[in-house]
């Protein structure tokens, strides 16, 4: 697909993920996609690789649409104000880095404006947008996969925080007591009892045996619950549990309009007839965690762009400035 020069140029998307770059070229008036890029691994985990990868999908999309001239990005890590990445633990060097500038002179000049922001917030801000339910609305959006985090957009804008950190939901405590070490150096964190290696490791003590250890088995754990393996389903409804104590501590605080849940853990527990064995039991203990004004109101639902939200978050911001 190839884009005339007199139409409105579309925005591309690009989603870092821990080992992987998708990206995609989103019109920006409708917030679709309309062409994807082939998606892409990163096997050193250094930022010489990714930012070379970043670089040939920019050039790639730039001949799909010459006139491009914004970027989205959705990021590991945390990302400034002003675009700034300022650190991801996935990729070593991949700090202080300012992606404008490199692909600014990549492109030639011809990429002008580069939006970062952190994939919990790109999600967030894509999941508001683009769910009918949550369009307009004070959103709560959790992301669950290898860890879990997320973003909150508060009167129509992605919130932030003072030092531009909020979003940690994976590091509330729910087990203050608790002896495993967590990645931010603390302990009892809510990531490690609802993310994809705590499904994993609660299917195992459930003696369930999976292939492909820790939290890559949630597909194939899946695969064990959606034929009929109650334990399968319990472990996905266990961890499901544990992330309501988090919703409940940010509803209480927040009292949002809707909570989303996405990422990778929530499209594995699709149940098939509409239902999702993770959120479905997120949702009804999460009532049981907030105080009965809001729980009246607490709607807690999976998010409709399970695989997109970031991309379209991040094309949104793009297209703003
Ligand atoms: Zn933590």
């Amino acid at each position: 697909m190839t884009f005339a020069a007199d139409q409105t140029p579309p925005v591309l998307a690009i989603d870092i993920g821990a080992s992987s770059v998708k990206s995609a070229l989103v019109e920006s008036a409708s917030r679709t996609i309309v062409h994807r890029l082939p998606s892409a691994d990163i096997h050193t985990r250094t930022f010489p690789e990714l930012r070379s990868v970043v670089e040939r999908i920019v050039m790639g999309a730039l001949s799909h649409a010459p006139a491009l001239t914004r970027v989205g990005i959705s990021t590991t890590g945390s990302a400034s104000p002003d675009n700034v990445v300022i650190s991801s633990g996935f990729y070593a060097g991949y700090q202080n880095i300012d992606w404008l500038e490199g692909l600014r002179l990549a492109s030639g000049g011809r990429i002008q404006v580069a939006r970062v922001l952190n994939d919990g917030r790109a999600a967030a801000y894509g999941t508001f947008l683009a769910d009918d339910r949550a369009r307009g609305q004070h959103l709560v959006h959790f992301v669950v996969g290898t860890g879990i985090g997320g973003g909150m957009v508060h009167q129509g804008r992605l919130f932030h925080g003072a030092h531009h950190f909020a979003g940690a939901y994976g590091h509330i405590k729910v087990d203050p007591g608790g002896t495993d070490p967590c990645v931010c150096g603390g302990r009892g964190c809510v990531e490690l009892f609802a993310a994809a290696p705590a499904v994993a490791r609660l299917a195992a003590r459930a003696g369930l045996a999976l292939a492909v250890p820790g939290g890559s088995g949630v597909r194939e754990l899946a695969e064990l619950a959606r034929h009929g393996s109650e334990p399968a389903r319990e472990a996905f409804r266990t961890a499901g549990r544990w992330l309501a104590v988090a919703i409940g501590c940010v509803a209480n605080v927040c009292d949002p309009a809707i909570v989303t849940i996405g990422g990778g853990v929530v499209a594995a527990a699709q149940d098939g007839t509409g239902g999702n064995w993770y959120v479905d039991a997120a949702a009804a203990a999460a009532r049981g965690m907030v105080i009965p004004r809001i729980g009246e109101h607490l709607i807690v639902v999976e998010a409709s762009l399970l695989n997109d939200a970031a991309l379209i978050g991040a094309a949104a911001a793009a297209a703003e400035r």
